[in-house]
């Protein structure tokens, strides 16, 4: 989608902190960080959330969370992390192109607001 912003930093259209490519994923540091370490990982093709990934290809969808996965092994956020994937208004998503935001390197507090 051309006017979609991660789908300009997937392109490398956009300046982005990269921390990891691949020929389907990209992952980059978090413009607002809310945790020491907040990475974004995407999906090069524009979906718009997790359902539309999922119902559209499920073995991508699968391997996005393995990806997920590397990012966070890769960050080395070792006592734990957190993945999000905020979908839709009342799941207070604002960039809709999917993402999971991978997120550590402090004490994260549940329940989310
Ligand atoms: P969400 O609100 O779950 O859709 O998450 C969107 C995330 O994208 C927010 O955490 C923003 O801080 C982040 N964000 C917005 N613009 C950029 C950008 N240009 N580069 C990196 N992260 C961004
Ligand atoms: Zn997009």
């Amino acid at each position: 989608m051309s006017d979609c912003l991660f789908c300009g930093i997937a392109a490398g259209e956009i300046p982005a902190d990269v921390i990891y490519r691949d020929e389907d994923f990209v992952a980059f540091n978090d413009i607002s960080p809310t945790a020491p370490t907040h990475a974004l990982v995407i999906p090069i093709k524009h979906y718009e959330n997790i359902v539309e990934i999922a119902e559209a290809d499920a073995e991508l969808a699968g391997r996005f969370i393995s990806t997920a996965a590397v990012v966070a092994k890769q960050e080395d956020i070792h006592e734990g992390f957190r993945l999000v994937t905020n979908t839709g208004d009342e799941g207070g998503q604002s960039v809709h192109h999917v993402h999971l935001h991978v997120l550590g390197g402090r004490q994260l507090t549940w329940p989310a607001g």
